[in-house]
């Protein structure tokens, strides 16, 4: 039996770690989760999970859900509560599925206290790669990614030697406006933007997706993850999401992993590892039926995100943290209605054009650019 607390139950990956669990009663145990303010959803998990604490956003919230839980459980809040539910004894695995680099103290907090790390929290490599992947090798702990490309990486270079792969290759599926010109993303709404056509995903991440920032953060994830160069990571539109990624080896071979786009795939492969489980509820990719699969050259100067993250990356210190903080802040602007989609990518170059990187930061110092440079990003918006 493996023990699990998850960050960000409620979320799109949150619940469907709860589909595979569910699936699993015999592999898998929820012990603590934390969720922000779906009060109705975590109700009904605490009721069915039964866990022995779980978080939520607020202060006033945790005071609602004590009035309204049947289930007992120790109930924290606010950053302190995702701390106690990432530190949680009695669980193994944390599934970091919160929203933004808010993630990032839990995700060390947990290391520290040894546990495997499922990461779907990207942005806590983004803005502080060096420190969480050296904290894990101290530690000996294995961050076990639940993204889908690199859960693809992960599974492609396993027996293989890190000495002889050449390039790793993302693929992308080009979003909600791939077949869109810049032209035509003039004025376009947060309802069209969060119509991704392959994926169901949680807000940022769909917004991320059409602004290509996601495949820019993925890149920057890749490099902590794999420690590769950025040089040596390449991104290819692929637009039906059948190949979830490739490594590319020095003779020339390349190791693809397919399958259909269900995030249970890698979400399930993260807590099973090293085994795999049947995935009952899964559909099975049919290729004949698929036919054909399309491969594009990426367009940097149509998806100048991209283009910011691996800049971004390669300048390292706390440029990214500046790329990841500013791009949450434009993202949430975009979704509350207050700028138009074309602004995020302007005002996140405007964040990166400003800021001066400090190499080698310490967390306090990532904890201040984020903070500065959300504000950074604010302050531009009228
Ligand atoms: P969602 O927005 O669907 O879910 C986010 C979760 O985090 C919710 O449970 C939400 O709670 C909680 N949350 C948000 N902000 C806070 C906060 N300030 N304090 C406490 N809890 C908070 O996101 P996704 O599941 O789509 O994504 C989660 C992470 O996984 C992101 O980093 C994303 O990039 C990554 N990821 C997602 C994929 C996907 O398919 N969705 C694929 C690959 C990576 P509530 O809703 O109750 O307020
Ligand atoms: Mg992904």
């Amino acid at each position: 039996m493996k023990y699990i607390s998850v960050l960000g139950a409620t979320g799109s990956i949150g619940t469907q770690t709860f589909e595979v669990v569910r699936a699993h009663p015999e592999q898998f145990k929820i012990t603590s989760f934390s969720f922000g303010t779906n009060i109705q959803l975590g109700v009904e998990l605490i009721e069915e999970f039964h866990p022995d604490r779980v978080s939520v956003a607020t202060k006033e919230l945790a005071e609602e859900l004590k009035r309204t839980i049947n289930h007992t459980c120790l109930v924290y809040y606010g950053e302190e509560g995702l701390l106690e539910i990432a530190t949680d004894a009695a669980s193994d695995i944390l599934v970091n599925a919160v929203m933004g680099s808010i993630g990032l103290e839990p995700t060390l907090a947990a290391i520290d206290k040894g546990k495997t790390i499922a990461l779907a929290n990207k942005e806590t490599l983004v803005t502080a790669g060096h420190i969480v992947t050296d904290r894990a090798k101290n530690k000996k702990v294995d961050i076990l990614p639940v993204d889908s490309e690199h859960s693809a990486i992960y599974q492609c270079l396993k027996g293989e030697k890190k000495s002889e792969m050449s390039k790793l290759i993302l693929t992308a599926s080009g979003g909600s406006f791939r077949d869109r010109t810049r032209a035509d993303l003039q004025g376009v709404t947060v309802e069209e933007a969060l119509n991704h056509p392959n994926w169901s995903m949680g807000s940022k991440i769909t917004i991320d997706s059409a602004t290509m920032m996601n495949k820019g953060l993925e890149v920057i994830e890749a490099h902590w993850l794999f420690d590769t160069e950025y040089d040596d990571i390449e991104v290819v539109l692929h637009r039906e999401s059948v190949i979830h990624s490739m490594v590319e080896f020095i003779d020339g071979s390349v190791i693809a992993h397919l399958g259909t786009p269900d995030m249970k795939v890698p979400i399930q492969y993260a807590l099973s590892h090293p085994n795999r489980l049947e995935l009952p509820s899964g559909k099975r990719l049919n290729l004949v039926d698929i036919g054909t699969l399309h491969f594009g050259k990426m367009d940097l100067e149509r998806f100048p995100c991209l283009r910011f993250a691996f800049e971004a990356g390669k300048t390292g210190g706390t440029t990214p943290t500046v790329l990841n903080a500013a791009n949450e802040a434009a993202v949430e602007a975009f979704l509350n209605g207050r700028i138009e989609f074309l602004e995020i990518e302007s005002l996140i170059e405007k964040a990166l054009n400003q800021h001066v990187s400090i190499n080698e930061p310490s967390l306090e110092e990532i904890r201040d650019v984020d903070v500065a440079s959300r504000r950074f990003v604010q302050s531009l918006i009228v």
